[in-house]
């Protein structure tokens, strides 16, 4: 069986002070029926982590680097989101793919190293428009899951997130029916590479997640809760979603 998850990813958003967001989620849902994810900018982590105990939130980092500790100006280790509070980390997120040339590889490395450190890697995958429109989606996301998901890997350790490009942070989602493609396709493929563990793995859908169309996509087989960007920043709209994944 596997719990659902609701996971926000605030990205480069978030001062102090928008921690009265979380205070106000936990109030209205202090013992939710889906496990509940905030992958806050590192700042803010120890701070929600002092909250600890006071919540059931989990936290959870946006990414790190593949090496436990060095020369590496600017990066923050597993171990340092770990030690700060952290579950989780994001992994292959398609604005690190694109804003910091992240590869498959890299990808790998890293859910290696969040492994070493006790944290299950949320790794992203999607294809872009144009690989869409050129019939090549499930190709593409065939070979990123193939390439950035570890061996070894196993339903605990890993969260697999479909995030189509074209659908973060515009408004626009897939039809039901792509989405559900999808997330079967995923399954098989996690189910052919790693045998009866494959049904372990939780597979979120990611892009323009929204109270509206919540419900919809949770209905679909195969989608284990959902990873949101914009809409997890404000504790209305992110607990209308916590709702429509307890409900599903
Ligand atoms: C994301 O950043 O992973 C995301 C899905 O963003 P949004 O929900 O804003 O589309």
């Amino acid at each position: 069986m596997r719990r659902k998850l609701a996971a926000g990813n605030w990205k480069m958003n978030g001062l102090a002070a928008n921690l009265a967001e979380v205070t106000a989620l936990v109030a209205a849902h202090p013992t939710p029926g889906c496990e509940v994810l905030i992958c806050p900018p590192a700042t803010l982590l120890a701070q929600m982590n002092w909250q600890k105990g006071k919540h059931p939130l989990a936290i959870g980092g946006q990414d790190c680097h593949a090496k436990a500790a060095g020369a590496h100006t600017g990066d923050i280790s597993a171990a340092m989101l770990a030690d700060a509070g952290a579950r989780f980390v994001i992994l292959g997120h398609s604005e690190r793919r694109a804003d910091h040339g992240e590869t498959n590889t890299e990808v790998r490395a890293k859910a290696l190293a969040a492994r070493s450190a006790g944290l299950t890697a949320v790794i992203c995958v999607g294809e872009t428009e144009a690989e869409r429109d050129a019939g090549t989606t499930l190709a593409v996301i065939g070979a990123q899951l193939a390439a950035s998901v570890p061996e070894g890997a196993t339903g605990a350790d890993t969260v697999v997130a479909y995030e189509p490009v074209w659908a973060i942070g515009t408004g626009r989602t897939p039809t039901l029916a792509q989405i559900a493609e999808v997330h079967g396709f995923l399954r098989a493929e996690l189910a052919a590479r790693f045998g009866a563990e494959g049904n372990a793995f939780r597979l979120l859908y990611g892009g323009s997640v929204k109270p509206s169309n919540a419900t919809e996509i949770f209905a679909l087989a195969d989608v284990d809760g959902a990873l949101v960007g914009g809409a997890s920043l404000k504790a209305a709209d992110f607990g209308a979603i916590i709702a429509a994944l307890e409900a599903a």
